[in-house]
């Protein structure tokens, strides 16, 4: 087995971040399987090597290693610009002029994830205007078919080894897919199927809110000839509101969790213990997590898991609880 992580190096990791990266790590080391660590550094906005430095850092601090990388996307470009060719020359892509405001006022909310289903817009494009276009110099990103409604990987189906069968209908839930931006830069989809392709990945395990890009990413997969890997999506850390865990919330980052605890021993196990790995206000190491990892247990913890104030209270150290 081979495993990822796959950390986006937008801000100091989180403890939704840590616990995605435990569980992950978990499955791969219970398999005696082997963990690639890739930084997400596609954006220029997140090329900061202080950020991915630190997050590097972070990891080794947590117990949580790897066997191979870290492998930096903004180094790959070349290999993402061959996927783009392949798929060019099979005439599957087409230039898309979709300003971010006209996609989201034309646009039909997606059920799974709140992003938006592509209407089509310059797929219909009159080859004359694309050309025009094209000439004039616009800027446009670059967009994949989906199948025609009815033909092969027009629904796409997957078994997720927390959440179940899932299926998407590509055609009425997503549209057609970007693959790169206006601005250049290729996209989340295209590259992170390129690189678990390229790397062997077995496992893709990461929070549950990418489980509705997953089918695009088989389609992706499928169009480039890499086989399936598994796919585990684990719950998300919610605040009491349920509201969702971000980089914003600074007492929960690392550095703030470093500063308040000798070592990682009690975090770990206290999010160990929230997917029932490990007893309430046990501390335990990441290797010794490592025999307690079952994926029965983590089946039966699909709802998002509530930090509130004694979340951090049971954590002990020094610091005052989360305000
Ligand atoms: N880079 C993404 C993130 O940090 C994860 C992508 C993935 O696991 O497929 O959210």
């Amino acid at each position: 087995m081979v495993g990822r992580f796959a950390p986006s190096p937008s801000g100091r990791m989180h403890l939704g971040n840590v616990f995605s990266a435990l569980i992950g790590w978990l499955a791969v080391r219970a398999a005696d399987g082997r963990m690639v660590l890739r930084i997400e550094d596609l954006d220029p906005r997140t090329q900061r090597p202080e950020v991915a430095a630190q997050l590097i850092d972070d990891l080794a601090w947590l117990g949580l290693d790897w066997d191979e990388g870290p492998i930096y996307q903004h180094e790959r470009g070349d290999v993402y610009a061959r996927a783009l060719g392949s798929l060019d020359s099979r005439e599957l892509l087409y230039p898309c002029f979709c300003t971010r405001r006209e996609l989201h006022a034309a646009s039909a909310p997606h059920a799974s994830d709140g992003t938006y289903v592509y209407p089509g817009t310059c797929r219909r494009l009159p080859r004359e205007e694309r050309i025009a276009r094209l000439v004039e110099g616009r800027a446009h990103g670059l967009r994949l078919l989906v199948p025609d409604a009815g033909t092969p990987n027009a629904v796409i189906e997957f078994d997720d080894m927390v959440y179940g069968p899932q299926r998407q209908d590509l055609v009425s839930e997503v549209g057609d897919i970007l693959v790169q931006r206006s601005d250049g830069v290729v996209a989340y989809q295209l590259a992170c199927v390129v690189d678990d392709g390229e790397e062997d990945v077995s496992l893709v395990m990461r929070g549950r809110d990418l489980l509705g890009s997953t089918a695009r990413q088989i389609y992706l997969q499928r169009l480039l000839g890499f086989p399936e890997p598994r796919y585990l999506h684990v719950p998300l850390l919610v605040a009491p509101d349920g509201r969702r865990l971000s980089k914003r919330e600074r007492d929960l980052d690392l550095g703030a969790l470093r500063a308040r605890l000798s070592g990682p021993e009690p975090l770990l196990g206290r999010l160990a213990a929230a997917v029932g790995f490990a007893e309430p206000g046990e501390a335990l190491s990441a290797d010794a997590l490592v025999e307690r990892f079952s994926l029965e247990k983590l089946a039966a913890h699909r709802e998002d898991i509530v930090v509130d104030g004694q979340f951090l209270a049971t954590l002990g150290g020094r610091g005052a609880p989360m305000g």
